[in-house]
């Protein structure tokens, strides 16, 4: 069913009580072309890819709990492509255009919002080397723009520009296409018109192993819910990715994982119109279109695979913002949470073919995957229909590591976001 503003109108008479179900909860066959282990944006965009653009419908998402209940569910949904080296920027850009239109192409709101990414630089030393990064992303053709202090003030109103606090904002670079959407839009929006082309949603389906040949090669899967047979297998477990890899024999990955948190508070009206990151005071801020200012702190400082983290790293990110909007100091927090993030020594993604003949990987996005939801599930895709690597995805493969090609962006990522 399509979502228009007459079926709208037509169930808005019947009190909304007539909408299906917008994905299908089949039982599991015995055997997929392909199987993609993680119903987080990722993993349903990578199915939902496989069917529309490569024509392989006959593909399974098997989730060990529910749709989005990952980081895809967890995180501060900020979207953006300023990221400083060739490689990374052709990686984000691609997914930022892939957004850009994502609600037309799902038939879903997405609520993407491109509301200005303002990423604030604090004293002498990062205005230099956020001017570097602004050209850098020009040559690339990525929207950069550089904003004075007052510039950036009256772009966000309440940012405090005061020469006296212990870090001031020496300005700004803006990129205007940058924004955010809603987390579990994006989620239902892909399993919703994955699950129409034909592809099978397994929830609570955990994979507890992964099968393999005589001759290496995968051939299927272990689950709570059955064995399945397959030739194809993508992972894009996040942070439970090496966990899972490790059932292939895959033996240890470069990843780290460690719990990153997140806050909002109560509902406010409009007061920030932006989202505003800084990564030397660590505090990133943006307003949901509920009200509640979404607020996102680092990762702890020590692998962990609880979904909880310290209480002393909210509080750090508390100071930061009251320090950045001092008039926010008496609003109060609801909630925080945590996800678990597979960071990476380089904090680039690796998205690719893996040793084992069948086997492909989409993991390592640590604090900042949600905005390459889209481009990361289309690029799985196409080397998962393709046997190889896509052209974008190619340098982000496994092996560069054994080859010391890093894409070192720990820098642009240095804000959890
Ligand atoms: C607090 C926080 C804030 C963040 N903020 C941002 C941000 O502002 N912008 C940004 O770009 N990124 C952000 N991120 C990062 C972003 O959320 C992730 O990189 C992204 O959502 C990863 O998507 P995914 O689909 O790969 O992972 P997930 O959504 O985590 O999906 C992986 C799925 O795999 C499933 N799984 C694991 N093991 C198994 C198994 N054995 N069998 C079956 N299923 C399994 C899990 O249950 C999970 O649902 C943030 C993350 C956190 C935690």
């Amino acid at each position: 069913m399509r979502f228009s503003f007459l079926s709208l109108l037509r169930n808005a008479f019947s009190a909304h009580r007539d909408w299906p179900e917008q994905w299908r909860s089949p039982e599991p066959k015995p055997a997929y072309d392909v199987v993609i282990v993680g119903g987080g944006g990722h993993g349903l965009a990578a199915a939902y890819f496989l069917a529309a653009e490569f024509g392989i419908r006959n593909v399974a998402v098997v989730e060990r709990g529910w749709i989005g209940g990952g980081n895809s569910g967890r995180n501060t949904t900020i979207v953006r492509s300023n990221y400083l080296l060739e490689d990374s920027e052709a990686l984000y850009d691609h997914s930022l255009k892939i957004w850009e239109n994502l609600s037309q192409t799902l038939n879903y709101n997405v609520m993407f919002s491109p509301r200005g990414i303002l990423m604030l630089a604090h004293g002498h030393h990062d205005v230099q080397s956020f001017t570097r990064h602004l050209h850098a992303n020009r040559l690339a053709g990525i929207d950069s723009e550089w904003l004075s202090p007052e510039e950036a003030r009256a772009f966000c109103p309440g940012l405090n520009i005061s020469k006296d606090i212990r870090y001031p904002i020496g300005g700004a670079t803006l990129q205007r296409r940058g924004g955010v959407a809603r987390h579990d839009a994006v989620v239902w929006g892909f399993a919703r018109a994955a699950s129409a082309l034909g592809v099978d949603i397994l929830q609570n389906c955990e994979v507890t192993g992964i099968r393999r040949g005589p001759d290496g090669a995968v051939t299927g899967l272990d689950t709570t819910r059955g064995a399945i047979a397959t030739r194809k297998i993508g992972v894009s477990a996040a942070g439970h990715t090496s966990v899972v890899l490790e059932m292939a024999g895959l033996g240890r990955l470069p990843l780290e994982s460690t719990p990153l948190q997140a806050l909002v508070s109560e509902p406010l009206k409009p007061l920030i119109s932006c989202v505003v990151m800084s990564n030397t005071i660590h505090a990133y801020i943006s307003q949901s279109d509920k009200g509640d200012l979404v607020i996102g702190a680092g990762t702890d400082q020590y692998v962990s695979y609880s979904q909880t983290g310290g209480l002393q790293i909210t509080a750090h990110t508390l100071d930061a913002i009251c320090e950045l909007f001092p008039h926010l100091r008496r609003v109060r927090m609801m909630r925080n949470w945590g996800g678990i993030v597979d960071n990476t020594v380089d904090r680039s993604p690796i998205l690719g073919p893996t040793p084992v003949p069948g086997l492909f990987v989409n993991c390592g996005w640590g604090t900042g995957g949600f905005k390459a939801t889209p481009g990361a599930g289309h690029l799985l895709a196409a080397t998962i229909a393709r046997g190889e690597a896509h052209p974008i995805a190619a340098p982000f493969g496994l092996d560069r590591f054994a080859r010391g090609r890093l894409i070192d962006e720990a820098a642009a990522a240095a804000v959890a976001h």
